[in-house]
């Protein structure tokens, strides 16, 4: 396994369309266990190929129980709503709101080409949504109705080193 280079904002690999995957073989279980040990590394909860310069459509989510490797995935099924924060790992340091369904069903193969279903409510609900517009093209950056200031970013970092 080797971590892979995760593109930033302003990359145009992150603005193009991934296609989908057809091959369910080696190199696909490479991109998998290499997109794991990325997004490990990072800390992030979810990572698309489009982001490590790959135009495939492939998703890995971390669910806290375990992760998702979402192959072809779509939405099939979404209700509710929840307005929260929302971060990229292309997008580091930046942080904005975001309204997504608050339940968001999945359909997608796993790495050996079966299709499976998974539900996520909350973070992975919102985790889904975003990492699939990553395979249109889309970040979230696009949609955010505004940004964390300095002020808030500030406070937010602070929040998180008086729980550890
Ligand atoms: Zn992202």
């Amino acid at each position: 396994m080797a971590l892979r280079t995760i593109l930033v904002e302003g990359n145009p690999t992150l603005n193009k369309v991934s296609r989908p995957v057809v091959k369910f073989d080696d190199r696909l279980h490479v991109l998998l266990d290499d997109m794991v040990e990325t997004l490990r590394d990072a800390n992030g909860v979810g990572l698309a190929a489009p982001q490590v310069g790959i135009l495939r459509r492939v998703v890995i989510v971390d669910t806290g129980e375990e992760i998702l490797e979402l192959i072809n995935p779509q939405i099939v099924e979404q209700s509710g709503e929840q307005v929260g924060l929302e971060g990229c790992l292309s997008v580091p340091g930046k942080y904005g709101i975001v309204t997504r369904p608050n339940v968001v069903k999945v359909r997608a193969q796993d790495r050996e080409g079966l299709w499976y279903e998974a539900e996520g409510e909350g973070l992975i609900a919102r985790a889904f949504c975003h990492e699939l517009e990553h395979l249109d093209g889309h970040l979230y950056t696009e949609k955010a109705e505004r940004f964390l200031t300095q002020e808030e970013l500030e406070a937010m970092y602070q929040e998180d080193e008086e729980e550890e």
